[in-house]
């Protein structure tokens, strides 16, 4: 099992075949640094084409549909989007659960739907920033998660990853303070322990999300139990990426 840091950009809505040429730069450059796990998830139009192109890092989707296959308009399955070469898919990030109403309860069944399809997950949760505020955004997320994630998953530690992401904190260049960060992770480890037992529990990673980028992100990955991060606006170029990634791998080459 890998316990290298891992580090996941979200492509979000970006990207065309012209953004090739920064898939191949990372996967070049993550080739030089095969201390840290890196991987992209690009919108579904370039999952297949990326994969194409990659040599060393992992291609990821950002979605999937619940159902294997059916009459659903524009929408996407699991299976497909690994044939088309994805590894891994995230789910229930903050833009899908507040722009598109997803609950906890169907974003559970896309994680068991990826499952059988034989993806990796990265489950996001985190709170919005009233529930900060309010002092009950640690409540929030365990129960995000409770409801999120299947009872039981044969493997879980190689096959989830969580991503914790305080929506207030995404894209806006704010981040919660170290202490914060590191309380919330903890929180969260406590509570896969509980999910999935000590084993499988324990070597779950657990990503922080919002805002990362190449200042922040050594002091951010230095927190206890942040075992990578999921990164949007930065990861949009290799330079920027890249240079998160090498804070992960504590700016030493492989
Ligand atoms: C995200 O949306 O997953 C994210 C972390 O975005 P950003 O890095 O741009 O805050």
């Amino acid at each position: 099992m890998s316990l290298r840091p891992y580090i996941v950009g979200n492509w979000k809505m970006n990207g065309t075949r012209a953004m090739l040429s920064e898939a191949r730069a990372i996967d070049r450059a993550a080739q030089r640094h095969m201390k840290v796990e890196v991987a992209v998830a690009p919108p579904f139009t370039l999952i297949h084409a990326v994969h194409r192109e990659a040599e060393q890092i992992g291609v990821g989707a950002q979605d999937c549909h619940p159902a294997a296959d059916g009459a659903f308009t524009g929408d996407v399955s699991a299976s497909m989007v690994a044939d088309a070469g994805a590894k891994f898919v995230i789910l229930g990030h903050s833009e899908r659960r507040e722009g598109h109403g997803e609950t906890n309860e169907l974003v559970r069944t896309k994680v068991q739907s990826a499952l059988a399809a034989g993806l990796k997950v990265i489950l996001c949760c985190g709170e919005p920033e009233e529930r900060r505020d309010a002092g009950a955004h640690e409540k929030f997320v365990l129960n995000q998660l409770r409801l999120s994630l299947p009872e039981s998953v044969d493997g879980a530690g190689e096959k989830l990853t969580v991503a914790y992401e305080p929506i207030w904190a995404i894209g806006t260049g704010r981040t919660p303070t170290l202490d914060d960060i590191a309380a919330m992770h903890a929180a969260i480890r406590g509570f896969l322990i509980e999910r999935f037992g000590d084993a499988q529990g324990s070597v779950i990673r657990i990503l922080y999300g919002g805002s990362v980028k190449p200042d922040n992100a050594r002091d951010i990955l230095g927190v206890a139990e942040v075992g990578g991060a999921l990164v949007g606006g930065a990861s949009l170029t290799a330079d920027s990426f890249m240079n998160i990634a090498l804070a992960a791998g504590d700016g030493e080459d492989a």
